[in-house]
């Protein structure tokens, strides 16, 4: 069996004891979206103690803002009923410590790679450009967290709240 195989068969055991409560409303009930990184090492319900419904969850290489997290962050605040969005960051991240030139040269692909020099600065510029983004107006709180992947602790960095 291969490993697509192994997915599929995961997939049957899961879909006869699958609870189709709460499937009804798309909208995320903690009106939550979390921007993180695609680290296999982050468990990102478990880590902020959300359940399936309760937010929306982005991840991208790093966790930054990127145009592609603007866009579906626009669907999340004025469709969906997101008010709060969280950027966590994490520790050991593959992006941090690299230059765009190195992963242009490792990847082979000339793409905006947005390396991490210092995640306060990265959250920051992160940060930045969901709250002047004007129709992200929707979102009336952010955090920019960094997640420790060996103690499971986040940092708090950044905080921003709409001026009433
Ligand atoms: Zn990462």
């Amino acid at each position: 069996m291969n490993r697509i195989d192994d997915l599929l068969e995961a997939n049957r055991a899961y879909a006869a004891g699958h609870d189709r409560s709460g499937t009804d409303d798309p909208r995320p009930r903690r009106r939550l979206a979390v921007v993180t990184c695609m680290d296999a090492r982050i468990d990102v319900f478990a880590a902020l103690g959300l359940h399936l419904g309760e937010a929306h969850v982005i991840r991208n290489a790093g966790g930054r803002v990127t145009e592609d997290v603007l866009r579906s962050l626009a669907l999340s605040s004025t469709v969906l009923g997101v008010d709060t969005a969280v950027v966590m960051q994490h520790t050991r991240c593959g992006l941090a410590g690299v230059s765009e030139a190195e992963l242009r040269a490792r990847t082979g692909a000339d793409l905006d790679f947005l390396p991490i020099d210092d995640h306060a600065a990265a959250l920051r510029t992160d940060v930045a450009q969901l709250t002047g983004a004007p129709y992200l107006r929707g979102i009336e709180r952010v955090a920019g967290l960094v997640y420790d992947v060996e103690t499971g602790e986040l940092e708090d960095v950044v905080r921003w709240e709409r001026p009433a």
